[in-house]
């Protein structure tokens, strides 16, 4: 599989270790997906891993097949933790290469103690006593050298960056000797980001969507925030062509050349999601869901890092 051909992807965010498997297995024997993205910090790669050995061992599918993404967690930036990251990652998912590997964040941190919980009851990270993000000071450049090296070594195939801004990428560029294949940030018609997506355009790297229905098992109404799936537009362009609200959002992302990576662990809606390619959005259609956009950022670690990383 190649960074072109993808279209649609399945995330692994939040899946517990119980059922991220099974959705997973799911997803390629069933479903037809063809693409997966993980992360080490979802803390899910084991589980997931006994999915893929059982699917690829099984002839169910071919690993080369499938494209699998993982994550370099912010706490292993430093130029000799990147390879052992990178190696636990492939043990866990047990894999002898990965399609992609993202810098996941950024920014640099050093673990929380113990794996304790933070005050906003996260361990991924420590706070200090005013709750701001410790950092580390690890500059990208180190990091990114470390992940160039990773292809060299054929551990993956292609890297790539997560939550990057527009200055971050340039600034990249001026160093990198491989060029970032993709850039996955947060995309849904209430943060489109359109100029960021052409930017990445432009210097040819790939855009994933997360959280491309707005994540509204994380988010939305328990958080007073709006649920993308029940946004009047949305609603009434999916009536029109008989799909459901979610397919609407997929296949708007699809469009605009941008591949989202919804997540469920509902075999339903995990064959409703890829069911979006036998109809497609008008330019009216297309128009009218531009015009939702309403720069409205779920995951925002203003809110836990106490740093304002998209400004
Ligand atoms: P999302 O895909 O926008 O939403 C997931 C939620 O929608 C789940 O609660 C799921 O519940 C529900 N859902 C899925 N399909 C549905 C359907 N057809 N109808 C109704 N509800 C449906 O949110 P996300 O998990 O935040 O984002 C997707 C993936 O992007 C993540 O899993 C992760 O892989 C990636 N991501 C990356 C970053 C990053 O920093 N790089 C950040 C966030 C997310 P069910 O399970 O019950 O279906």
């Amino acid at each position: 599989m190649k960074i072109q051909d993808l279209k649609i992807g399945l995330g692994t965010w939040k899946s517990p270790i119980d059922k991220a498997g099974a959705a997973v297995e799911f997803a390629l024997r069933e479903a037809e997906y063809n693409h997966i993205d993980c992360a080490a910090i979802y803390r899910n790669e084991k589980e997931i891993g006994e999915a893929f050995k059982n699917v690829f061992n099984s002839g169910a599918r071919k690993r080369e097949e499938v494209f699998i993404t993982s994550k370099l967690w912010n706490t292993e930036h430093a130029r000799d933790h990147v390879l052992p990251a990178c190696k636990q990652t492939l043990a866990d998912l047990q894999l002898e290469y990965l399609d992609l590997y993202l810098m996941h964040w950024g920014i640099a941190t050093v673990p929380s103690d113990d794996n304790a919980q933070n005050i906003h009851g996260r361990y991924e990270e420590k706070l200090n006593a005013d709750g701001f993000l410790i950092t580390e000071k690890i500059p990208i450049r180190e990091t990114w050298e470390a992940m160039e090296e990773l292809v060299k070594a054929g551990l993956v195939k292609a890297i790539g960056v997560s939550n990057f801004t527009a200055p971050m990428i340039v600034d990249l560029l001026s160093y990198a000797n491989i060029k970032p294949a993709m850039n996955q940030i947060e995309l849904h018609p209430y943060l489109q980001q359109t100029a960021l997506v052409e930017f990445c355009r432009y210097n040819d790297i790939a855009v994933t969507a997360y959280s491309p229905q707005g994540s509204p098992g994380n988010y939305g109404k328990a958080k007073g925030l709006p649920v993308l799936g029940e946004d009047p537009i949305i609603v009434e362009i999916a009536k029109h062509h008989s799909k459901s609200p979610t397919q609407i959002m997929l296949r708007w992302a699809i469009q605009r050349n941008t591949i989202p990576i919804p997540k469920s662990l509902n075999p339903e809606h995990l064959k409703e999601n890829i069911d979006v390619f036998d109809f497609e959005l008008s330019f009216d259609n297309m128009q009218k869901i531009a015009g939702l956009d309403r720069g409205l950022r779920f995951v925002n670690p203003s809110d836990w890092w106490k740093i304002p990383y998209f400004g």
